[in-house]
């Protein structure tokens, strides 16, 4: 007989292994599932930092779920050894007229956020490192900085076992099925039921979504990095943020890889 759960999780990536840390937490009876075993290179999560801010220049609505996820990474700071979060401070550009920088300045303003809006002769100055034309301006959120992307989510795979969640790793979901009033997940080697899934499968999200007839408008889309020999003095972590810079309607966003790190 396959074992049921009150909770499913497919995918155990940054959002799957958050939602499985907080079901457990509550003492909802979980098992997360994934094709490896997180936090692996194939993932989005994958690598040293993301950048995280709460003036949001994708959007108002946005900024108090930032706020609100801030509280959450600090309470998990408290909780790991492991670092999760730097406070590095991110600074946003673009060219005068960029919706996104200055709904971000916006964001700042309407939420009472600690966000200076700067020329573009400003911040030259302040971080010799940036050689922004004066056709440029940005802001400059102190409070903002980098997540630790891979010890997140080792932090949330730990606290989420320590509360009893189950993970069953290196077994890709291959089949869902909806039925009444449950749903039947088989994996290469065993069937789950669950009362309530939640799909968290990242850039396969689409396939899985599609699969189970909930055809969404989802396109997975590749993000670019590349990693930069830079000058310690002009760059380094400490004087040195994280920035966003708005470009041609596309973002360049960097974050630093720190000093002693592989
Ligand atoms: C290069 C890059 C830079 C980024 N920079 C930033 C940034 O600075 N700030 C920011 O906020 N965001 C940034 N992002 C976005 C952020 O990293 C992602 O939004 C986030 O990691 C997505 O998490 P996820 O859980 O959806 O996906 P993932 O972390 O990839 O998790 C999905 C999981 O599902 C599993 N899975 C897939 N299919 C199956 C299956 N059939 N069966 C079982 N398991 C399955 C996978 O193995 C994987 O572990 C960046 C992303 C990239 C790629």
């Amino acid at each position: 007989m396959s074992k049921h759960y009150e909770v499913i999780v497919v995918g155990a990536g940054s959002m799957g292994m958050a939602a499985g840390y907080y079901l457990a937490e509550k003492g909802v009876e979980t098992l997360m599932i994934d094709a490896f075993d997180p936090p692996h290179s194939k993932g989005s999560h994958s690598g040293d930092t993301r950048l995280t801010r709460h003036a949001c220049g994708e959007g108002l609505d946005y900024v108090p779920l930032a706020l609100r996820a801030q509280k959450l990474w600090n309470t998990l700071q408290q909780q790991t050894s492991e670092r999760i979060f730097l406070n590095t401070g991110v600074v946003t550009f673009g060219p005068k007229d960029s919706l996104f920088v200055q709904t971000a300045i916006n964001g700042g303003r309407e939420y009472d956020l600690n966000v200076e809006t700067l020329a573009a002769d400003e911040i030259n100055e302040r971080w010799p490192g940036i050689t922004l034309p004066a056709d440029q301006i940005g802001c400059y959120e102190a409070e903002a900085g980098i997540l630790f992307s891979e010890n997140c989510i080792r932090a949330f795979k730990r606290g989420a076992m320590q509360n009893g969640a189950e993970l069953k790793t290196n077994d890709p979901i291959m089949d869902i099925e909806i039925l009444e009033d449950s749903a039947k997940v088989s994996t290469n080697s065993e069937i789950f039921t669950a009362d309530k899934l939640i799909i968290a499968s990242g850039a396969w999200n689409k396939k899985i979504l599609d699969d189970i007839n909930l055809k969404l408008q989802i396109q997975p889309s590749r993000q670019t990095i590349a990693w930069f020999n830079s000058d310690d003095i002009l760059y380094k972590s400490d004087g040195f943020p994280g920035f966003l810079q708005m470009y041609q309607r596309t973002f360049i966003m960097a974050s630093l890889r720190l000093m002693g790190q592989g």
